[in-house]
């Protein structure tokens, strides 16, 4: 706990779900490792649901619909491209980069990376604009596949909880979810849980699976 604790990544939303995972698979707060039992632990069973209105029936056992499953969502590790500038990038006889308000936006990708990068001019540079998107369609390689970027966000909570099995996780929570290339390799480990997305049907499933048992200290003194 501590650990999730010090982590500057984690906060808000995503600590709350950190913290209900280390109550169910260090203390057994709970039978199950589902999104139902976390969701229960971190909101209270009548937490915040983000459908609302005609769909509230649905969710009240719909656990994909929960605030707790759309966090899990966020956390998915992935590649995700710099935030969006808002000023024109264009390039000007006397400055790198024009500066004024951008009107137009768009991306283009670095087809030797495949990562992305934001396109944004103001109306005075929309020609230099729709030339950076042409030149980037016309240089794209024709064979061979643009390779997939290093995953650079997501993955917080899988740091510390190996145990379990977040790839299966988040394809289920995202179906189109590939794994990225990681640009320092994960250190192997076997997961031994898995979170059931869905809540589980009466009667109750057997408990999940545990790890070893282990010493109930895991706190070691520091040179
Ligand atoms: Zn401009």
């Amino acid at each position: 706990m501590l650990r999730l604790l010090a982590d500057p990544e984690l906060g808000g939303d995503l600590l709350l779900v950190g913290l209900a995972l280390t109550a169910i698979i260090d203390h057994d707060l709970s039978w199950s490792c589902d999104i139902a039992s976390i969701h229960h632990l971190a909101y209270g069973s009548r937490g915040p649901r983000v459908a609302i209105g005609a769909e509230t029936r649905e969710a009240e056992t719909h656990w994909m619909n929960t605030r707790t499953a759309r966090v899990l969502v966020d956390d998915i590790r992935r590649y995700r491209p710099p935030e969006p500038r808002r000023e024109c990038l264009a390039p000007t006889p006397r400055k790198a980069a024009c500066g004024k308000k951008a009107t137009q936006f768009d991306w283009v990708t670095d087809w030797s990376t495949g990562e992305m990068r934001n396109l944004a001019a103001c109306t005075k540079h929309h020609d230099w604009f729709i030339q950076q998107r042409k030149t980037n369609q016309e240089t794209r390689p024709v064979v061979g596949e643009v390779p997939r970027p290093y995953a650079n966000y997501g993955g917080v909570l899988a740091r510390h909880f190996p145990e379990i099995n977040w790839p299966k996780l988040w394809a289920d929570l995202d179906p189109n979810w590939r794994p990225y290339p990681e640009r320092e390799p994960v250190a192997p480990t076997t997961p031994t849980l898995r979170i059931v997305p869905e809540a589980p049907s009466k009667p109750a499933k057997p408990r999940a699976p545990r790890r070893p048992a282990r010493p109930r200290l895991r706190l070691v003194p520091t040179i």
